[in-house]
Protein backbone atom coordinates (compact mmCIF):
# COMPACT_ATOMS: atom_id res chain seq x y z
CA UNK A 1 0.00 0.00 0.00
CA UNK A 2 1.30 3.81 -0.81
CA UNK A 3 2.24 5.74 2.00
CA UNK A 4 0.40 9.61 2.37
CA UNK A 5 1.61 13.13 1.51
CA UNK A 6 0.52 15.19 4.29
CA UNK A 7 0.42 19.07 3.56
CA UNK A 8 1.52 20.57 7.26
CA UNK A 9 1.11 23.80 8.30
CA UNK A 10 3.66 25.37 10.37
CA UNK A 11 3.95 28.65 12.51
CA UNK A 12 4.49 31.91 10.54
CA UNK A 13 5.51 33.52 13.54
CA UNK A 14 4.36 32.08 16.62
CA UNK A 15 5.55 28.68 17.68
CA UNK A 16 2.02 28.29 19.75
CA UNK A 17 -0.38 28.06 15.77
CA UNK A 18 1.11 24.62 15.04
CA UNK A 19 -1.20 22.05 15.32
CA UNK A 20 -1.46 18.90 17.76
CA UNK A 21 -1.94 17.00 14.43
CA UNK A 22 1.05 17.94 12.95
CA UNK A 23 3.29 17.38 16.01
CA UNK A 24 1.94 14.01 15.83
CA UNK A 25 2.33 13.38 12.31
CA UNK A 26 5.90 14.76 12.43
CA UNK A 27 6.44 12.28 15.29
CA UNK A 28 5.14 9.27 13.69
CA UNK A 29 5.85 9.67 9.71
CA UNK A 30 8.90 8.38 8.10
CA UNK A 31 10.50 11.44 6.79
CA UNK A 32 10.12 15.31 6.96
CA UNK A 33 10.54 17.52 3.16
CA UNK A 34 11.21 21.27 4.26
CA UNK A 35 11.50 24.40 2.41
CA UNK A 36 14.00 25.33 4.44
CA UNK A 37 15.66 22.41 6.82
CA UNK A 38 17.24 24.73 9.43
CA UNK A 39 14.24 26.82 9.76
CA UNK A 40 12.23 23.06 10.44
CA UNK A 41 14.71 21.76 13.19
CA UNK A 42 14.49 24.64 15.16
CA UNK A 43 10.80 23.45 15.29
CA UNK A 44 11.08 20.48 15.83
CA UNK A 45 13.57 21.02 18.62
CA UNK A 46 11.27 23.28 20.48
CA UNK A 47 8.95 20.32 20.33
CA UNK A 48 11.28 17.52 21.30
CA UNK A 49 11.19 15.83 18.33
CA UNK A 50 13.80 14.42 16.41
CA UNK A 51 12.92 12.72 12.49
CA UNK A 52 14.71 12.32 9.45
CA UNK A 53 14.70 15.48 7.43
CA UNK A 54 14.90 16.26 3.75
CA UNK A 55 15.10 19.63 1.83
CA UNK A 56 12.46 20.34 -0.92
CA UNK A 57 12.56 23.45 -2.63
CA UNK A 58 12.49 25.76 -5.88
CA UNK A 59 16.05 24.65 -6.66
CA UNK A 60 15.44 20.87 -5.94
CA UNK A 61 12.42 20.08 -6.59
CA UNK A 62 12.68 17.96 -9.53
CA UNK A 63 14.83 15.63 -8.57
CA UNK A 64 13.28 15.57 -4.67
CA UNK A 65 10.22 15.41 -6.14
CA UNK A 66 11.13 12.09 -8.04
CA UNK A 67 12.86 10.72 -4.33
CA UNK A 68 9.40 11.50 -2.43
CA UNK A 69 7.40 10.14 -4.90
CA UNK A 70 9.50 6.90 -4.62
CA UNK A 71 9.26 6.75 -1.21
CA UNK A 72 5.46 7.25 -1.26
CA UNK A 73 5.50 4.48 -4.01
CA UNK A 74 6.95 2.32 -1.02
CA UNK A 75 4.68 2.69 1.59
CA UNK A 76 6.43 5.54 3.45
CA UNK A 77 4.42 8.85 5.09
CA UNK A 78 6.05 11.61 4.23
CA UNK A 79 5.12 15.41 5.75
CA UNK A 80 5.78 18.41 3.60
CA UNK A 81 6.17 21.99 5.45
CA UNK A 82 7.06 25.15 4.09
CA UNK A 83 9.56 28.10 5.38
CA UNK A 84 6.46 29.31 7.49
CA UNK A 85 2.62 28.73 6.70
CA UNK A 86 0.75 26.56 4.62
CA UNK A 87 2.71 24.43 1.91
CA UNK A 88 2.10 24.89 -1.57
CA UNK A 89 0.95 28.81 -0.93
CA UNK A 90 3.47 30.63 -3.02
CA UNK A 91 6.33 27.94 -2.62
CA UNK A 92 7.08 24.70 -4.68
CA UNK A 93 5.04 22.23 -3.16
CA UNK A 94 2.35 22.66 -5.58
CA UNK A 95 4.40 21.19 -7.89
CA UNK A 96 5.15 18.08 -5.54
CA UNK A 97 1.24 18.21 -4.86
CA UNK A 98 0.84 17.91 -8.86
CA UNK A 99 3.09 15.00 -9.22
CA UNK A 100 1.59 12.51 -6.98
CA UNK A 101 -2.04 13.08 -8.16
CA UNK A 102 0.04 12.39 -11.51
CA UNK A 103 0.60 9.24 -9.47
CA UNK A 104 -2.56 8.14 -8.02
CA UNK A 105 -0.81 8.84 -4.85
CA UNK A 106 -2.42 10.25 -1.56
CA UNK A 107 -2.11 13.45 -0.75
CA UNK A 108 -3.93 15.26 2.06
CA UNK A 109 -3.73 18.37 4.42
CA UNK A 110 -3.29 19.84 7.94
CA UNK A 111 -4.61 22.72 8.16
CA UNK A 112 -3.03 26.20 10.10
CA UNK A 113 -1.47 29.35 9.33
CA UNK A 114 -1.54 31.29 6.22
CA UNK A 115 -0.14 34.53 6.01
CA UNK A 116 -2.43 35.93 3.62
CA UNK A 117 -5.85 34.99 5.51
CA UNK A 118 -4.62 36.58 8.38
CA UNK A 119 -3.42 39.74 6.57
CA UNK A 120 -6.88 39.72 5.29
CA UNK A 121 -9.11 39.49 8.09
CA UNK A 122 -7.02 42.21 10.06
CA UNK A 123 -6.85 44.10 7.26
CA UNK A 124 -10.76 46.29 7.98
CA UNK A 125 -11.50 45.97 3.99
CA UNK A 126 -13.96 43.78 2.85
CA UNK A 127 -13.51 40.08 3.16
CA UNK A 128 -16.67 39.17 1.70
CA UNK A 129 -14.48 38.51 -1.99
CA UNK A 130 -10.48 38.53 -2.46
CA UNK A 131 -8.25 37.23 -4.89
CA UNK A 132 -4.59 36.19 -3.53
CA UNK A 133 -1.85 37.86 -6.12
CA UNK A 134 1.12 36.06 -4.42
CA UNK A 135 4.45 37.94 -5.10
CA UNK A 136 4.67 40.81 -8.20
CA UNK A 137 7.34 39.49 -10.24
CA UNK A 138 11.01 40.70 -9.90
CA UNK A 139 11.16 41.57 -13.58
CA UNK A 140 9.82 45.48 -14.26
CA UNK A 141 7.89 44.95 -17.09
CA UNK A 142 5.93 41.97 -15.48
CA UNK A 143 5.12 43.31 -12.02
CA UNK A 144 3.67 46.31 -14.12
CA UNK A 145 1.39 44.07 -16.52
CA UNK A 146 0.45 42.00 -13.69
CA UNK A 147 -0.83 45.28 -11.62
CA UNK A 148 -2.35 46.59 -14.85
CA UNK A 149 -4.32 42.88 -15.34
CA UNK A 150 -6.01 43.75 -11.52
CA UNK A 151 -6.72 47.74 -11.53
CA UNK A 152 -10.26 47.29 -12.29
CA UNK A 153 -11.26 44.29 -10.12
CA UNK A 154 -13.46 45.04 -7.22
CA UNK A 155 -12.10 42.36 -5.02
CA UNK A 156 -10.08 42.65 -2.31
CA UNK A 157 -6.01 42.55 -3.57
CA UNK A 158 -3.39 40.45 -1.33
CA UNK A 159 0.10 40.39 -2.46
CA UNK A 160 3.54 38.87 -1.01
CA UNK A 161 6.33 41.21 -0.43
CA UNK A 162 9.35 41.49 0.98
CA UNK A 163 11.03 44.09 2.79
CA UNK A 164 13.86 45.77 0.41
CA UNK A 165 11.07 45.24 -2.78
CA UNK A 166 8.29 47.27 -0.65
CA UNK A 167 9.08 50.74 -2.04
CA UNK A 168 9.42 50.23 -5.47
CA UNK A 169 6.09 48.04 -5.06
CA UNK A 170 3.88 50.66 -3.54
CA UNK A 171 5.35 53.07 -6.10
CA UNK A 172 4.30 50.89 -8.75
CA UNK A 173 0.85 50.51 -6.94
CA UNK A 174 0.33 53.78 -6.76
CA UNK A 175 0.91 54.63 -10.34
CA UNK A 176 -1.56 51.74 -11.73
CA UNK A 177 -4.14 51.72 -9.00
CA UNK A 178 -4.05 55.78 -7.87
CA UNK A 179 -3.06 56.91 -4.70
CA UNK A 180 -6.52 56.97 -3.00
CA UNK A 181 -6.88 53.21 -2.71
CA UNK A 182 -6.90 51.74 0.96
CA UNK A 183 -3.84 49.25 1.90
CA UNK A 184 -3.39 47.32 5.04
CA UNK A 185 0.16 46.48 5.61
CA UNK A 186 0.75 43.53 7.51
CA UNK A 187 3.99 42.51 9.36
CA UNK A 188 5.36 40.20 11.94
CA UNK A 189 1.79 38.32 12.10
CA UNK A 190 1.60 36.49 14.94
CA UNK A 191 5.13 37.43 16.47
CA UNK A 192 5.57 40.45 19.21
CA UNK A 193 6.14 43.04 17.14
CA UNK A 194 2.81 42.72 14.80
CA UNK A 195 2.13 46.02 13.11
CA UNK A 196 -0.66 46.22 10.72
CA UNK A 197 -0.47 49.97 9.34
CA UNK A 198 -3.93 50.97 7.46
CA UNK A 199 -3.39 54.00 5.21
CA UNK A 200 -3.98 55.02 1.60
CA UNK A 201 -1.62 53.85 -0.98
CA UNK A 202 -0.28 57.34 -1.79
CA UNK A 203 0.39 57.92 2.11
CA UNK A 204 1.84 54.30 2.27
CA UNK A 205 4.31 55.43 -0.55
CA UNK A 206 5.59 58.50 1.68
CA UNK A 207 5.44 56.50 4.85
CA UNK A 208 8.26 54.29 3.19
CA UNK A 209 10.15 56.98 2.02
CA UNK A 210 11.33 57.91 5.24
CA UNK A 211 10.99 54.59 7.40
CA UNK A 212 12.89 51.78 6.52
CA UNK A 213 10.81 48.58 6.09
CA UNK A 214 11.56 45.63 8.45
CA UNK A 215 10.14 41.85 8.24
CA UNK A 216 8.03 40.39 5.63
CA UNK A 217 4.79 41.91 4.50
CA UNK A 218 1.12 40.86 3.42
CA UNK A 219 -0.22 44.11 1.66
CA UNK A 220 -4.23 44.26 1.60
CA UNK A 221 -5.57 46.76 -0.93
CA UNK A 222 -9.03 48.16 -1.55
CA UNK A 223 -10.64 46.74 -4.47
CA UNK A 224 -11.43 48.84 -7.80
CA UNK A 225 -14.43 50.83 -7.21
CA UNK A 226 -17.63 48.75 -8.75
CA UNK A 227 -20.02 51.11 -9.82
CA UNK A 228 -22.51 48.35 -11.34
CA UNK A 229 -23.02 47.19 -7.59
CA UNK A 230 -22.18 49.53 -4.87
CA UNK A 231 -21.98 47.60 -2.13
CA UNK A 232 -23.97 49.75 0.44
CA UNK A 233 -26.71 49.70 -1.95
CA UNK A 234 -30.25 48.47 0.24
CA UNK A 235 -30.44 45.07 -2.16
CA UNK A 236 -26.52 44.53 -2.09
CA UNK A 237 -27.10 41.35 -0.36
CA UNK A 238 -30.14 40.39 -1.76
CA UNK A 239 -30.41 37.61 -5.08
CA UNK A 240 -32.21 39.00 -8.23
CA UNK A 241 -35.38 37.22 -7.65
CA UNK A 242 -36.29 38.96 -4.10
CA UNK A 243 -34.81 42.03 -5.41
CA UNK A 244 -37.76 42.04 -8.51
CA UNK A 245 -40.01 40.57 -6.05
CA UNK A 246 -39.12 43.66 -3.80
CA UNK A 247 -40.91 46.30 -6.36
CA UNK A 248 -43.92 43.48 -7.10
CA UNK A 249 -44.82 43.56 -3.60
CA UNK A 250 -44.99 47.42 -4.16
CA UNK A 251 -47.79 47.31 -6.41
CA UNK A 252 -45.18 47.45 -10.14
CA UNK A 253 -46.36 44.29 -12.48
CA UNK A 254 -43.48 42.08 -12.86
CA UNK A 255 -42.41 43.39 -16.18
CA UNK A 256 -42.22 46.87 -14.36
CA UNK A 257 -40.57 45.30 -11.74
CA UNK A 258 -37.72 43.24 -13.55
CA UNK A 259 -37.02 47.07 -15.37
CA UNK A 260 -36.45 48.52 -12.13
CA UNK A 261 -33.90 45.46 -10.69
CA UNK A 262 -32.41 45.54 -13.72
CA UNK A 263 -32.00 49.72 -13.80
CA UNK A 264 -30.50 49.16 -9.87
CA UNK A 265 -27.98 46.88 -10.32
CA UNK A 266 -26.64 48.12 -14.31
CA UNK A 267 -27.59 44.83 -16.08
CA UNK A 268 -29.59 44.24 -19.08
CA UNK A 269 -33.42 43.48 -18.61
CA UNK A 270 -32.94 40.19 -19.89
CA UNK A 271 -30.56 39.11 -17.40
CA UNK A 272 -32.83 39.88 -14.73
CA UNK A 273 -36.22 38.05 -16.31
CA UNK A 274 -34.13 35.03 -16.91
CA UNK A 275 -32.61 35.38 -13.32
CA UNK A 276 -36.37 36.11 -11.62
CA UNK A 277 -37.73 32.87 -13.83
CA UNK A 278 -35.47 29.88 -13.47
CA UNK A 279 -35.61 30.46 -9.53
CA UNK A 280 -39.70 30.47 -9.91
CA UNK A 281 -39.95 27.46 -12.28
CA UNK A 282 -37.63 25.73 -9.67
CA UNK A 283 -39.77 26.61 -7.04
CA UNK A 284 -43.38 25.11 -8.86
N1 LIG B 1 3.29 29.50 2.65
C1 LIG B 1 3.25 30.76 3.34
C2 LIG B 1 1.83 31.07 3.83
O1 LIG B 1 1.07 30.13 4.05
O2 LIG B 1 1.46 32.22 4.05
C3 LIG B 1 3.81 31.88 2.56
C4 LIG B 1 5.18 31.60 2.03
S1 LIG B 1 5.80 32.91 1.12
C5 LIG B 1 7.26 32.14 0.50
C6 LIG B 1 6.45 33.99 2.32
C7 LIG B 1 5.69 35.30 2.38
O3 LIG B 1 4.59 35.17 3.28
C8 LIG B 1 6.50 36.44 2.95
O4 LIG B 1 7.31 37.07 1.96
C9 LIG B 1 5.43 37.37 3.46
O5 LIG B 1 4.89 38.12 2.40
C10 LIG B 1 4.38 36.37 3.96
N2 LIG B 1 4.58 36.11 5.41
C11 LIG B 1 4.98 34.96 5.98
N3 LIG B 1 5.00 35.09 7.33
C12 LIG B 1 4.59 36.34 7.60
C13 LIG B 1 4.38 37.08 8.81
N4 LIG B 1 4.61 36.55 10.01
N5 LIG B 1 3.94 38.36 8.72
C14 LIG B 1 3.70 38.91 7.51
N6 LIG B 1 3.88 38.26 6.35
C15 LIG B 1 4.32 37.00 6.39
Amino acid sequence: MCGTLYLCATPIGNLGDVSARALELFRTADLIAAEDTRRTVQLLNHFGISKPLTSYHEHNKREKGAYITGLLEEGKNVCLVSDAGTPAISDPGEDLVRLCIEKNLPVTSVPGPVAAVNALILSGLSTRRFSFEGFLSVNKRHRREHLEQVKNDPHTLIFYEAPHKLKYTLHDMCAAFGGGRRIALARELTKLHEEVLRMTLAEAEAYYEETAPRGEYVLVIEGAPDCAAPTDAWWAELPVPAHVEHYIEKGLSPKEAVKEAAKDRGLPKRDVYNAYHTTGDDAH
